[in-house]
């Protein structure tokens, strides 16, 4: 049996960021205003899961950017921060997508092949925007709430509470049997022959571990111990925070939640390459901690699958 590196996944493409968040500038009431007047700022456009990619010299990918214009500021704006230059970012917010120079994607399809910065700038301002769209409405009285602090805050226009970004923590886990054999599912609505590791949400009042054990009796009805953490990355689909580890069962017969899972499998290493390389099954997506965790029991990355 080959050992399983113990090593927390480092590098998740999403956890890197790359840019100052500057939270101490967000509090100051000119700040938006003032950064969209600014020639200097960098303005990068969001439309529901989407951002302007362009190609760059290397023959990867990067968000494009563009100076402040004047229709800006009656758009959604959200600070993202300064590089290292002291340059500032700023996402604005449009309810529909543009006319743009370069051609619209989404962070799941492009995000592959970003660096670390734009990366983490698109994952940053999805999230952001997500939660803005979702809280329009102030939780205490009902009444509209504005954006504030840089988009780091919704204040309600009523009684001034002021509502501040949430993430949803979820767990996403690999489980192994005793020959090290990997789970394989396919989540209820997913499309065939994509299959992942085993993932949930955590619940109030729950450890990270406790929604593990929780999730996989669930959803394939087995016990499991060795809950062993691997390393974490934003989900801005729309606002999670996905954390991952590994476990192990010593039953591995399946009971299904018909519900959750469509199929399940398990496989060797030997059988998850021929499977892919057959075209039976395809990998998660390219900048998901699953396909990491897969890669990490599989001792190799594997490329990609196209999208379906
Ligand atoms: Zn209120």
């Amino acid at each position: 049996m080959r050992p399983v590196p113990s090593d927390p996944l480092s590098d998740l493409p999403l956890a890197l960021g790359g840019l100052s968040r500057a939270t101490e500038e967000r509090a100051r009431a000119t700040l938006l205003p003032d950064l969209l007047a600014d020639p200097g700022t960098v303005v990068l456009d969001l439309a529901g899961d989407a951002m302007p990619v362009q190609a760059t010299a290397g023959g990867d990918l990067s968000v494009a950017r563009r100076p402040p214009g004047p229709e800006d500021a009656e758009r959604l704006a959200l600070f993202l921060g300064r590089d290292d230059a002291g340059t500032a970012y700023v996402a604005v917010v449009h309810p529909t997508r543009p006319e743009a120079q370069a051609p619209w994607q989404t962070l799941r399809v492009v995000g592959e092949r970003l660096d670390r910065v734009d990366a983490g700038l698109f994952a940053t301002a999805s999230a952001l925007a997500n939660w803005h769209a979702a809280h329009v409405r102030c939780p205490r009285c009902g009444a509209p709430t504005e954006s504030a602090h840089g988009g780091w805050v919704r204040r309600c226009t009523a009684d001034g509470t002021e509502h501040y970004p949430r993430s949803d923590p979820a767990v996403i886990m690999s489980v192994l049997d005793r020959h090290d054999r990997l789970l394989l599912s396919r989540g209820a609505t997913w499309p065939e022959r994509r299959f992942s590791v085993q993932a949930g949400f955590v619940e109030p009042g729950e450890s990270l571990e406790a929604a593990v054990a929780r999730e996989v009796r669930e959803e394939v009805g087995l016990d499991v111990g060795e809950i062993t953490y691997l390393g974490n990355q934003p989900w801005p689909f729309p606002a999670s925070l996905m954390v991952g580890f590994t476990c192990r069962t010593d039953r591995p017969d399946l009971r299904l939640d018909p519900g959750e899972i469509a199929e399940a499998r398990w496989v060797s290493r030997p059988e998850y390459l021929g499977a892919l390389a057959s075209g039976e099954i395809i990998t998660p997506t390219g900048i998901s901690i699953a396909k990491r965790i897969i890669e990490r029991w599989l001792g190799h990355p594997v490329p990609t699958s196209p999208l379906p």
